[in-house]
């Protein structure tokens, strides 16, 4: 495989290539098609396998520029997972015209406020701060069709579970038994019960990866 076999839009490809990408991993073999055509993902797999690349691409062809909302939703766990996974959403979508911006904890609510008054494409953020702006509705999500969550092993911890699902609420809702209007992708390490439950709550026929 390689990464023109996927029809990428020409800047994203661009991209990537700047960014020394030339031949896709496995997990990224995988997951990167099964995502394009629109899938929700359940991918077990850890640090350094390329997971951040699988999903950051299929969602950045999934962006549609001249759409000023936010159409991308990535939760992480931490403020430096927010950074480095931003950090390679804006190195692989410098040729796109897109404006990705970092939501977390421990920084001013207020200077991100005023960041949010200009066009975000996509939000990469921790849940406590993604949940603050969304419920002020200063961050809106009703036009946010990829959801994101990396870690969900920590995301999906007692700590914030029940964040996750109120920042879910925020996202387009459909019919019960109905694909989401959003898709979903989930990465996790481990695959304990919370995650497993969540699944089952929350994607649409998800496609299993296990690395
Ligand atoms: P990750 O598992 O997402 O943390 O990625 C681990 C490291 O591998 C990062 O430094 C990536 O930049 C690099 N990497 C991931 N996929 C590729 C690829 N297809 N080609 C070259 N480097 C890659």
């Amino acid at each position: 495989e390689t990464f023109e076999s996927f029809n990428l839009k020409r800047e994203l490809l661009m991209g990537l290539f700047e960014a020394g990408f030339e031949k896709p991993s496995p997990i990224q073999e995988e997951a990167i098609p099964v995502a394009l055509m629109g899938r929700d993902i359940l991918a077990r797999a850890k640090n350094g396998t390329g997971k951040t690349a699988a999903f950051v691409i299929p969602t950045l062809e999934k962006i549609k520029p001249k759409n000023d909302n936010i159409q991308a939703l990535i939760l992480v766990p931490t403020r430096e997972l927010a950074l480095q996974t931003a950090h390679v959403v804006k190195t692989f979508s410098r040729h796109m015209g897109l404006q990705v911006m970092v939501t977390t904890g421990g920084t001013s609510l207020k200077d991100d406020i005023v960041r949010l008054y200009d066009p975000v494409h996509i939000l990469v953020g921790s849940p406590g701060r993604v949940l603050d702006l969304a419920s002020r509705n200063i961050a809106k999500l009703d036009n946010c069709h990829m959801f994101v969550m990396d870690e969900a092993d920590k995301m999906l911890s007692p700590e914030f579970q029940n964040i996750v699902d109120q920042i879910l609420s925020f996202l387009p809702q459909s019919q019960p038994g109905k694909p989401n209007s959003y898709q979903s992708l989930l990465f996790s390490a481990t695959f304990p019960r919370t995650v497993k439950t969540f699944m089952d709550r929350h994607l649409y026929k998800p496609y299993e990866i296990n690395l």
